[in-house]
């Protein structure tokens, strides 16, 4: 029975000792490991004071020591299974909420209040004296009310940590299934120990549980300290996850909605964390009332989300190197690029008075618009309309006015058009059109309904109207013909130079006779604009 007794107490001190080291290595480790480190420390901590109380317990030599050190154990037993669920929460991730942790501790305070004054009111031990046979360190018990409360928390306890383990074994990755196996056996085994233990088998006040906490405690550190879940690089991983300007949504394999980033709830508030688990197909409708249908690669979408906005959409496999399954998708916000690029366009394209196009973006559309043309064998046409007499508009009235008054013609022009003619400022005071699938009399109709719409709509202003008015030269390609735009172009300016030299306000159609200048050798006369 002595031998019996030394083994069993070096047990347990072992126990408390290995424990003990435990707790100061991860002490000092404590910021590698994400927070459950503290939950952690306290479980160690109270299982440490539990063993070694009970074993200075078994070195009682009467009655007075035995409760003294019964009581000092007490201050760590009835905590060690609500810690151990706590931690066991922790680890799976499940929000431990202040008054679980208050409702679960509540009991075992008491219980080390009741068992330091049992004496008192016998609430914990209804009788608790050494064993009458056996002597000191034995000890013979009666168990009170509270003893039974405190018994069902600590079934309770690890039951449900081990039911909550075995609940998600199936959803921890395979990478974490034997970390949790371990935790299992870790929450099992004081189980069956303590099983055990009530049904007699092991020798008579002797409680085995503290001879196998060890083994929990060490399968434990395993979990933490295998499980990348809880180390720095996972924390850091998770910060750069969080602090990317990028939304990111993970998909598994089957894409469905498996994580998203902090990102992600800025750029798109409509996502939820109910929306774990959606197929990416159905949280796309939610988001975009659109349909996903997207390959490994790149996407440009258009969101409405508070005002418009573009993303650039990659979807691309987490990790193609490991073969894991699952999808990242990343949407960059470019709505600012695509300004700016729109932008440029404009600046490069469009005049900048008139925001018609101006003399590139004409001549680039126009040799598609006649490359076109000749291939329906279409007939195509050209017009160059330059506004008489225009540099007195600005010797009078100014520069501004000037510039109102080409706006002004612009507008009038515009009013008069039909749909599909190319309309640009050829630069100055001229402007050019191209109109496909239009014979020269057809032009000449539309020259002569811009010319008149012009003559008779003055520009008002504050000084009184101005009245201008405009000569027109047209050139046009028949089906067979084999001009270039820049031939058709310096027709249409010979027609041009035509009408300004036989009185201005005309349209003239190019004709093989016309004289082989054009109209910058014109001569500015002192004609007077009509006011
Ligand atoms: P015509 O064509 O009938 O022979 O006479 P014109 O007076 O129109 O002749 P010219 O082509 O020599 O003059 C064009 C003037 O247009 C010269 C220039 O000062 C003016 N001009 C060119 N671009 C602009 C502009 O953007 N704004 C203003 N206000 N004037 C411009
Ligand atoms: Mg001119
Ligand atoms: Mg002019």
């Amino acid at each position: 029975m002595r031998e019996q007794m030394l083994a069993y107490i070096s047990i347990i001190t072992m126990s408390g000792v290995l424990n003990f080291y435990l707790f100061l290595y991860v002490f000092n480790r404590r910021r590698l490991y994400k927070r459950i480190s503290f939950y952690f420390l306290v479980y160690v901590a109270v299982i440490v004071i539990y063993c070694l109380g009970s074993a200075f317990g078994m070195l009682s030599a009467n009655l007075q020591q035995l409760k003294f050190w019964t009581a000092i154990m007490y201050i760590g037993l009835p905590f060690t299974s609500p810690l151990g669920l706590l931690f066991i929460m922790k680890y799976l991730g499940i929000k431990v909420q202040k008054y679980q942790i208050a409702s679960l501790l509540t009991i075992p305070v008491i219980t080390t209040i009741l068992v330091f004054t049992n004496d008192y009111h016998h609430l914990y031990y209804r009788v608790f004296t050494l064993h009458p046979t056996l002597g000191a360190p034995f000890f013979y018990q009666e168990i009170g009310f509270w003893y039974l409360l405190q018994g069902g928390l600590t079934f309770g306890c690890m039951l449900a940590g081990l039911l909550l383990l075995a609940s998600r074994y199936k959803e921890v990755s395979i990478q974490y299934r034997f970390q949790i196996t371990a935790l299992i056996f870790g929450q099992f085994l004081p189980i069956v120990t303590a099983f055990v233990y009530l049904l007699g088998i092991t020798p008579e006040g002797l409680d085995p549980v503290p001879m196998v906490l060890w083994i929990s405690t060490l399968l434990y550190f395993w979990a933490i300290s295998t499980s990348k879940l809880f180390s720095i690089m996972p924390v850091a991983k998770d910060v750069i996850f969080n602090s990317i300007d990028d939304a990111v949504m993970v998909l598994d394999g089957s894409f469905r909605l498996v994580e998203i980033n902090q990102a992600s709830k800025l750029h798109f508030p409509q996502l939820n964390h109910a929306m774990f688990g959606l197929a990416i197909s159905d949280v796309w409708q939610d988001l975009f009332n659109a349909t996903f249908d997207m390959e490994i690669g790149l996407l440009e979408i258009n969101v409405s989300v508070d005002n418009d906005r573009i993303y650039q959409v990659r979807l691309s496999t987490l990790d193609p190197m490991r073969n894991m399954e699952g999808y990242l998708l990343i949407f960059t916000d470019i709505t600012e690029v695509k300004k700016l690029q729109h932008l440029l366009e404009r600046q490069a394209y469009y005049d900048e008075l008139t925001h018609i196009y101006n003399r590139r973006a004409f001549l680039q559309q126009c040799e598609v618009d006649y490359t076109q043309s000749h291939m329906e064998e279409t007939p195509f046409a050209v017009m160059i309309m330059d506004v008489d007499y225009f540099k007195k508009v600005n010797d009078v009235y100014g520069h501004l006015i000037g510039d109102r008054l080409l706006a002004h013609v612009v507008t009038i022009c515009q009013n008069n058009l039909l749909k599909g003619e190319l309309f640009a400022r050829y630069g100055g005071e001229e402007f050019v059109f191209s109109i496909k699938n239009c014979h020269q009399l057809e032009a000449e109709l539309l020259a002569n309904r811009i010319r008149l719409a012009v003559e008779k709509t003055p520009l008002i202003t504050s000084e009184g109207e101005i009245t201008v008015t405009l000569s027109i030269g047209i050139a046009g390609s028949l089906k067979q013909g084999t001009d270039t735009i820049s031939d058709l172009l310096n027709k249409a300016d010979k027609a041009l130079y035509q009408a300004k030299e036989t009185g201005r306000n005309k349209v003239k159609v190019f004709t093989e006779d016309m004289v082989d200048l054009d109209s910058s050798d014109l001569e500015n006369p002192s004609n007077p604009i009509m006011i």
